[in-house]
């Protein structure tokens, strides 16, 4: 007794430490506090003391980020005019002096929204609207490829691919644009992850980057050395990159921020995702113009980033570019300590209507009216020594001829300050999903696998009393385990899941290819798996899993005695009901994609389907075998069970 209550106690001190450590790590990992101190250390102070943010328009440009317009023949035709009123009314309003479209210029997708493929209509509405609005003659507008603007295409030459076409940059792949000014010159460079071939959708989900791409993207790293700032942008966050060793983020480690898009708020989940890499670049997912309309200004004040997010139409606009906020800071590349010898606060407002005042307090006390210097930028004479310890908070009021808007954010001139991103932000854009995805489905997969081969080669013990549900469960376990049929139907079915393809079907129009779930083979290239694993994962856990324990909750009503008349007639419902709702639901999930797969991928996807339409066949079947089959060793099962429940 005395070293079972020591076993149990030892247990939990072990559990305890378990947790104590994964929680350890997942802070460890996503904490985003803390990194200021050790950047700050690593960046060269080479600052000019001259060099500071004053009255003077000087040392300042600012640019414009919009990401997942998804025009599209078949949805919201608003999202197309106000973008065409969001470049004739808003951008001249901002003037900026690039704009970044981070992909999903088009959305591709059919009218059902199950299909993809590539509308040339919806390509020349896009067009029309850089035409009609004149914006090219204005700005240097940079629009990247999405996945949407990638989905089934066969290569990049393909007359399917009017990105090319209709585009204003045209020209796919990874780049360094340098923007020039006279005080420096500024690196933008794509990270354009989007596959080629390109999928039909949802295999199109993820960024690939392989060994080539990585090696070019460090020689563009490399080009930045002499300017003041890189900015790195890209269609996909990180975190939904697939990239070789030592990945993506790496690889961008010298720049100030990454900006992209993709995640649209995840629905409305998350309205903000920003983080910050471990070597201290921002990594920056804007919410889509499709469905929110955003759209975000960035600005360099005396090489100090900033940024704001903003909903179209929503005027006037505040950028408070000095002080910046503490949270967004990142030492390793900003010249943080300007803030602190600066002279004056510094905010861009923007307005389609007059401004009228430009009000600024800090940590409530009012500090006066900033005046304009010039254009859009306003300044106000601070003495930051007065701010030099602790976090204070600066607002700023802006009022136009119609409305008024207030920005506040916390800033900080010491270096230490720690301040931390939202933990979900952090846990959406600095996990690498795929990995995840592919250590879960591995884990799985291995554990049916081993639970399988113990029962298999386990002596079943001889069942005793009366047994308990775990008694019996392990009974059963060892009747499918050693019964051939069971015992191979089950180890082919999840060894099969791992390696066989899934799906052989158009997966691009005209090139029929194969989808496994460690990746899809087409047109001889081999794209590695990300979502696949997801989906790997699901098709486990939503119907192998639990058709294995149908089975197994069968055999033991089967050497209960019953057969499939009698079990619906005899055992309770309270447990009948539930069981059969589940397996109806399974079975439904499992019909449905079916036909996602034939509207996705083409009838011949739906028909060459050993993990869908093949295995729904080969479910139902094994459903009917396991109630009518009938061997010497059940008969042993039944007459065992039977005895052990009347002694
Ligand atoms: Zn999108």
């Amino acid at each position: 007794m005395v070293s079972l209550l020591c076993r149990v106690r030892m247990l939990k001190l072990a559990g305890g430490l378990l947790l104590a450590g994964l929680l350890a790590l997942i802070f460890g990992r996503y904490s985003t506090a803390g990194r200021r101190a050790q950047l700050h250390r690593r960046r060269l102070e080479n600052d000019r003391d001259s060099v500071v943010p004053g009255s003077e328009p000087d040392n300042i440009f600012w640019a414009v980020q919009v990401t997942d317009i998804h025009v599209s023949k078949f949805l919201d035709p608003t999202r197309i005019k106000e973008l065409e009123s969001f470049c004739t009314e808003s951008l001249p309003a901002i003037s900026p002096s690039l704009v970044l479209v981070t992909g999903d210029l088009t959305d591709a997708k059919t009218k059902d929204k199950l299909g993809s493929d590539q509308f040339e209509e919806e390509w020349k509405t896009y067009q029309s609207v850089l035409k009609k609005s004149r914006i090219l003659e204005r700005t240097k507008w940079i629009d990247i490829r999405g996945n949407h603007d990638s989905f089934n295409i066969p290569d990049l030459k393909s007359i399917k691919n009017f990105y090319r076409k209709y585009s204003a940059w045209q020209k796919e792949g990874s780049f360094h644009y340098i923007h020039q000014t006279s005080f420096g010159n500024y690196s933008f460079i794509c990270l354009d992850a989007t596959l080629n071939p390109g999928p039909k959708r949802p295999y199109n989900f993820f960024g690939v980057i392989d060994k080539n791409q990585m090696h070019s993207l460090s020689l563009l790293a490399m080009e930045t050395f002499h300017s003041n700032h890189t900015v790195w942008f890209g269609h996909y966050p990180t975190s939904v990159i697939v990239s070789p060793s030592p990945g993506v983020q790496s690889v961008m480690s010298s720049a100030v921020a990454y900006l992209c898009g993709h995640l649209h708020t995840l629905g409305g989940l998350a309205p903000v995702l920003h983080s910050q890499h471990q070597q201290g670049t921002l990594e920056l997912e804007l919410g889509d113009w499709m469905s929110n309309r955003r759209f975000r200004i960035f600005a360099f004040d005396h090489d100090l980033f900033s940024f704001v997010d903003l909903v179209y139409n929503d005027w006037p606009v505040i950028l408070i570019t000095n002080p910046k906020p503490a949270l967004y800071t990142n030492p390793a590349q900003e010249p943080t300590s300007r803030i602190l010898r600066s002279t004056h606060v510094r905010i861009l407002a923007f307005s389609t209507r007059p401004i009228t005042s430009v009000k600024v307090s800090i940590d409530n006390v009012d500090l006066g009216n900033a005046i304009q210097s010039s254009g859009p930028l306003y300044t106000l004479k601070w003495n930051p020594q007065n701010y030099k310890t602790g976090l204070h908070v600066i607002s700023v009021q802006v009022e136009d001829a119609e409305k008024r808007q207030i920005r506040s954010h916390l800033f900080s001139l010491e270096e230490d300050i720690s301040l931390e991103f939202n933990l979900f932000a952090s846990l959406i854009l600095l996990t690498d999903h795929y990995v995840l995805a592919q250590v879960l489905f591995v884990f799985i997969v291995l554990s049916q696998i081993v639970l399988l081969l113990i029962f298999r080669l386990k002596r079943k013990p001889i069942l005793k009393g009366q047994p308990g549900f775990f008694a019996l469960t392990s009974f059963s376990m060892h009747v499918l385990c050693k019964t051939n049929m069971f015992f191979f139907s089950v180890l082919v079915l999840t060894i099969y899941t791992a390696v066989g393809p899934w799906f052989i079907g158009e997966i691009v129009d005209g090139h029929i290819g194969a989808c496994f779930t460690f990746g899809i083979i087409i047109k001889g290239s081999f794209l590695r798996g990300s979502l696949t694993y997801f989906v790997g994962i699901t098709q486990m856990i939503f119907f192998n899993i639990p058709m294995t324990a149908y089975l197994v909750w069968s055999l033991l009503l089967r050497c209960k005695g019953h057969g499939f008349c009698s079990h619906l007639h005899y055992i309770r419902k309270s447990v009948c009901v539930p069981v059969y709702i589940l397996v109806i639901l399974l079975m439904a999930w499992q019909v449905y994609s079916c036909i996602f797969l034939m509207m996705t991928y083409g009838t011949l996807a739906a028909f060459l389907s050993p993990m869908k339409l093949w295995l729904l066949v080969a479910t139902i079947v094994l459903g009917r075998k396991v109630w009518w089959f009938s061997s010497p060793e059940l008969r042993a099962y039944i007459t065992e069970l039977k005895n052990c429940q009347s002694s």
